[in-house]
């Protein structure tokens, strides 16, 4: 855990959030700025500053995409959603503990803004 991350904090249960599931290496929470009717962050517990890092432990990164269809499943999203990892700055990433955003629950337009 580093304790300067928000998300290790989430985990530690220091941070509250809306927990949606939460498997023995990962976590599901609500996102605090919604951007659709559905968006939940699943993160692994373990702390990977972004996708790239995620890759390099193929376990890791197997279990957050298996939470990413699992809560996908809970959320009633059978009409589909994205799962979108934003990374660096182009990315927009904000929060440097890789988060799969899970969104949906509603048609979700065009791939990426200006499209
Ligand atoms: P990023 O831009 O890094 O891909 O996404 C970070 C996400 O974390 C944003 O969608 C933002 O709304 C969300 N977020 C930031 N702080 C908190 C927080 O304290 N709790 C929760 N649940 N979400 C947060
Ligand atoms: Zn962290």
């Amino acid at each position: 855990m580093e304790n300067s991350c928000l998300f290790c904090r989430i985990v530690a249960g220091e941070i509250p959030a809306s927990i949606v599931h939460r498997t023995g290496t990962t976590v599901a929470f609500r996102d605090i700025d919604p951007k659709a009717p559905t968006h939940v962050l699943v993160i692994p517990v373990a702390h990977h500053a972004n996708v790239v890092e995620l890759a390099a432990d193929p376990a890791a990164a197997a279990d957050v995409l298996a939470t990413a269809a699992r809560v996908a499943e809970i959320e009633g999203l059978d009409d589909g959603f994205r799962v979108i990892f934003n990374t660096g700055a182009h990315g927009g990433q904000e929060v440097f503990h890789v988060h799969a955003h899970v969104v949906g629950g509603a048609p979700l337009g065009p791939m990426l803004a200006g499209q």
